[in-house]
């Protein structure tokens, strides 16, 4: 495939080709390869989102290309912790954080919505403050490359390695997506890859603060994330 000219989007028709192509061809093929691909194809156009539970994929991205975007949602509700690793992210390693806000602090939120808007419509409170702040962040780029896994959940079982958001018109990459919660571990362990500690206090999945508890004993590792709720997702990969 041709490499992208650095900065000019592409138009929709051939990114979705694109990501047909590669989501044939790249479906078995190792993490890195899959991102120096997608280095390769969309150069500055390409962006990673991390939720910063740890950093492997902006690990492994930042491989495939030094200095690439990472893009982190900053919901106003993060966990101190999942601030203090973006923030170590930010002074580590060789990518270039981008913090997204929404378009409401927190207060401001409160003062139109009521208090704790996640508790009374929490699919409201994550469209005001993770799905609009990522579409408008992601208008600059023609590719976003995410953390899913399939063993994360049922609802990201059928996780595609890479495959055609149509939503925002976008390449979406899983880079490792067939990967287990082993194969993670073994990564940090072999490259040193900065974690939040929170998953060393019974976190198996880390979001913001009100949303999210400790995993118990037997449940899949997003059980923690709106425990008691039907809802499964932020709505970021409907
Ligand atoms: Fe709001 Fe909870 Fe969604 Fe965060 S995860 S945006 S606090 S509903």
């Amino acid at each position: 495939m041709s490499i992208a000219t650095a900065g000019q989007p592409r138009h929709a028709d051939e990114l979705r080709l694109l990501a047909e192509r590669a989501g044939h061809d790249l479906e078995d093929a190792p993490a890195l390869d899959v991102l120096r691909w997608a280095a390769g194809t969309f150069g500055p156009r390409l962006c990673v989102t991390a939720s910063m539970a740890d950093a492997v994929v902006a690990h492994l991205a930042a491989r495939a290309r030094p200095g690439i975007d990472v893009v982190f949602l900053d919901t106003g509700y993060h966990f101190p912790e999942t601030i203090g690793t973006r923030d170590a992210v930010a002074a580590v390693m060789d990518v270039n954080v981008i913090s997204l806000t929404p378009r409401q602090s927190v207060a401001e939120q409160d003062a139109e919505y009521g208090p704790e808007l996640h508790d009374r419509d929490p699919d409201l409170c994550c469209a005001l403050r993770k799905v609009r702040p990522l579409a408008e962040g992601l208008a600059g780029y023609d590719a976003w490359a995410t953390g899913l896994r399939r063993d994360e959940s049922p609802s990201r079982a059928d996780t595609p390695v890479v495959s055609w958001d149509e939503r925002r018109g976008k390449v979406k990459i899983a880079p490792i997506a067939r990967w287990t919660e082993e194969d993670v571990d073994a990564y940090v362990a072999e490259h040193g890859v900065l974690t939040n500690p929170l998953l060393q206090d019974g976190y198996t999945s880390v979001g913001c603060a009100p949303c999210t508890r400790r995993t118990l004993a037997g449940e899949d590792a997003r059980a923690g994330r709106w425990a008691g709720l039907a809802k499964t997702e932020c709505g970021l990969h409907g």
